[in-house]
């Protein structure tokens, strides 16, 4: 039976961490904490969850969070021009534009118009260019997190065959350039997995790391794994049910079937999740290092 790789506790300890951290500048007589700040587009639910919860990490580690609303019509130079501010603000550094964005406004724009230097999502593509070549940058806080984790449990990468499921700008692209990046962490021969991709369990089946990012719930079948491999599931899926919420949350590995086989595995919820928002908070504390 395979480890269960506990996210919650893990992105506990990092944020007690980083609370100590904020203490002792705090102490050393720093004149502020670090500050967030985010932008909320319109009322979808998922969106106003996340960025909630965000806003509750800061407080609870003790940076200063600023929460800024726009109704889903606000126009893009609108959202352009708050953005500008929050670039030109001293007292800021760091923020996030949640999304996904109304489809009126375009988030390459958006996103291109952070400064890198306050991009604590990692995703402008300064950061992810210099992510990519091995430089300093903020790296997108989910496969970060994912890096986290494995470095934790000492899982060693270096050598190792890791399949990445999932091509996406936040989380499988970065996650293949992270994974064959040097270190170890780091250092593992990397197959970059999509929808594309013919006879998947052909690669997935040698693999000693697989990580699933697709949002397919239960796709990763027993089947599919060699023994010993080291599971981590990045999906998060809404699927229907008859309990009183209505849903419940499942991953994209079939967690019945490959823990057994698996030597390390991440539930969902309670993996990677929990990870992603920790890593947001290590991003702005590098920032306020950065600019203060
Ligand atoms: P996305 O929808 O942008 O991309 C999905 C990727 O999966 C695409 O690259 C596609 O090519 C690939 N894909 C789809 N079907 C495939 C198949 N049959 N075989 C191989 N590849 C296939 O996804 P995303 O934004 O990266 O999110 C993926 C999942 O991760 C979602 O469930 C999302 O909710 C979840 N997610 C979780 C966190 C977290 O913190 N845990 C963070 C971000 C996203």
């Amino acid at each position: 039976m395979a480890i269960i790789i506990d996210g919650n506790a893990t992105a506990k300890a990092l944020k007690n961490e980083v609370k100590a951290e904020v203490e002792l500048l705090m102490t050393k007589g720093a004149k502020r904490p670090p500050h967030l700040a985010a932008i909320l587009v319109g009322e979808d639910g998922a969106s106003k969850a996340y960025v909630g919860s965000k806003v509750k990490d800061c407080e609870l580690v003790g940076y200063k969070s600023t929460l800024i609303k726009f109704e889903d019509s606000v126009s893009e130079s609108e959202l352009l021009k708050a953005i500008q501010e929050l670039n030109e603000d001293e007292g800021i550094d760091g923020f996030i534009v949640q999304l996904p964005l109304p489809k009126h406004i375009d988030q390459e724009n958006i996103i291109q118009s952070i400064h890198p230097d306050k991009d604590v999502d990692g995703f402008h593509p300064m950061n992810f260019g210099k992510m990519a070549l091995e430089m300093d940058a903020f790296h997108p806080a989910t496969p970060a997190g994912i890096m986290e984790l494995l470095e934790r449990y000492s899982i060693n990468t270096v050598g190792k065959m890791a399949v990445v499921i999932g091509r996406s700008r936040i989380v499988g692209r970065p996650m293949s350039i992270l994974l064959g990046s040097k270190g170890n962490p780091g250092d593992a021969t990397v197959i970059l997995a999509h929808s594309k991709t013919k006879e998947l369990e052909k690669y997935t089946r040698q693999a000693d790391i697989i990580i699933t990012a697709l949002g397919n719930p239960g796709f990763l079948k027993a089947d599919m794994i060699s023994e010993g491999a080291v599971i981590i599931d990045v999906g998060i899926t809404r699927v229907d049910d008859t309990s009183k919420k209505g849903y419940h949350l499942a991953g994209d590995v079939d967690f019945p079937s490959c823990a057994p086989i698996a030597s390390y595995i991440t539930p969902v919820p309670g993996g990677v999740g929990p990870m992603t928002r920790a890593m947001l908070l290590k991003n702005t504390l590098k920032a306020y290092k950065n600019n203060y």
